[in-house]
C-alpha cells in the first residue's frame, strides 16, 4: 500500500474513493483500514482531496460519530493509536488529513482583515480583500543525543515520566538553524556545551504539527546543570545501563537505538 500526497487531486460525484472521517482528532478505520465508498455530492462538496492510496483518490473530511454508518466507538482511533497500529502509508495519509482539516477549519476568516478566505490551488489559502495568503503550519523542532567519548549518553526525566528517560527536546526558534538549536537546548536544559551535530532522521509528529528532527552531539564540556523548570533530572548512562526508554514508534527511540548499534557515527 503506498499513499501519493497530491493536493491538486481531483475527485468527482460517483467515483470510488478512500474516506479518511475525522471527529475531534479522532478516525473512523474499521480494522484498521481506511474505508472506500462511492463519493457522494455532499463529500465532493465539503471533503478535501489529499491525494492517492495506490492509485485511488483519498478524501478528508468531518464527520458526526452519530451520523455515520460506523457508529462502533471502537472504530475511531486516536492519533496515537493510528501511529502505533497501522501500516505507514495509513499513517502518513491519516496526519495529512487531519492537518489540512483543521488548516481549512481555522482559517475561514482573514487573519489580517476578517474577509473569508479562498483556497488556493495548492494547500494555501489567500484573501481576497487584502492578499494575505497562510498554508498549514509545521513546526521543527529537535531531538539531541548527547554523547561522550566513553560510550555514555545523557538522558533526562520530566515530571510524570514514571522511570522512562529520554533524550533532550526543544523547538526552534525564529532566525534559528537546527544546528544551533540543538547546541542552545543543551546548554540551557543541561547546562553543558556541546558540538559536531549530525543529523540522524525525521519524523511528523501530530501533536498538533511539530516535524522532529534528530541528531547526535558530541560533548565538550560542563558537568550537568539540569533546569529545574524543565526536567525532573539528567544523568549519564553507559551503553549497558541504559533505563526505561520511549516507545518504539518515537523517534527518541530510535536516535537512541542508533546510538547503541553505531558507536562511530561521523
Ligand atoms: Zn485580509
Amino acid at each position: 500500500m503506498v499513499f501519493q500526497r497530491d493536493a491538486g487531486c481531483k475527485v468527482s460525484s460517483g467515483t470510488s474513493v478512500y474516506v479518511i472521517a475525522v471527529n475531534e482528532r479522532r478516525v473512523l478505520l474499521p480494522n484498521g483500514n481506511v474505508p472506500q465508498e462511492v463519493c457522494s455530492d455532499d463529500l465532493f462538496e465539503v471533503g478535501i482531496p489529499v491525494g492517492f492510496i495506490d492509485g485511488i483518490p483519498v478524501v478528508a473530511v468531518n464527520r458526526d460519530i452519530e451520523s455515520s454508518d460506523q457508529v462502533e466507538p471502537l472504530n475511531w482511533r486516536t492519533l496515537r493509536e493510528v501511529l502505533q497500529e497501522c501500516v505507514g502509508a495509513v499513517v502518513e495519509a491519516v496526519i495529512l488529513a487531519v492537518q489540512r482539516l483543521e488548516f481549512r477549519d481555522s482559517n475561514r476568516f482573514c487573519s489580517r482583515c476578517a474577509t473569508p478566505m479562498e483556497t488556493l490551488s495548492d494547500t494555501g489559502c489567500k484573501c481576497p480583500g487584502c492578499g494575505h495568503t497562510a498554508y498549514p503550519q509545521v513546526t521543527p523542532a529537535v531531538l539531541v543525543l548527547i554523547e561522550d567519548t566513553e560510550r555514555r549518553t545523557l538522558l533526562a526525566q520530566k515530571d510524570g515520566w514514571g522511570n522512562r528517560y529520554s533524550v533532550i527536546a526543544g523547538f526552534v526558534e525564529p532566525g534559528e538553524s537546527l544546528e544551533q538549536c540543538c547546541v542552545r537546548e543543551a546548554l540551557e536544559e543541561v547546562g553543558v556545551t556541546v558540538s559536531d551535530v549530525r543529523y540522524v532522521g525525521s519524523q511528523p509528529w501530530p501533536f498538533p504539527h511539530q516535524l522532529m528532527v534528530a541528531f547526535r552531539v558530541r560533548w565538550v564540556s560542563g558537568s550537568i546543570d539540569c533546569d529545574t523548570n524543565e526536567l525532573a533530572d539528567a544523568r549519564w548512562f553507559g551503553v549497558d545501563e541504559l533505563p526505561e526508554l520511549p516507545p518504539p514508534i518515537a523517534l527518541s527511540r530510535m536516535l537512541i537505538q542508533h546510538w547503541i548499534d553505531i558507536p562511530s557515527y561521523p
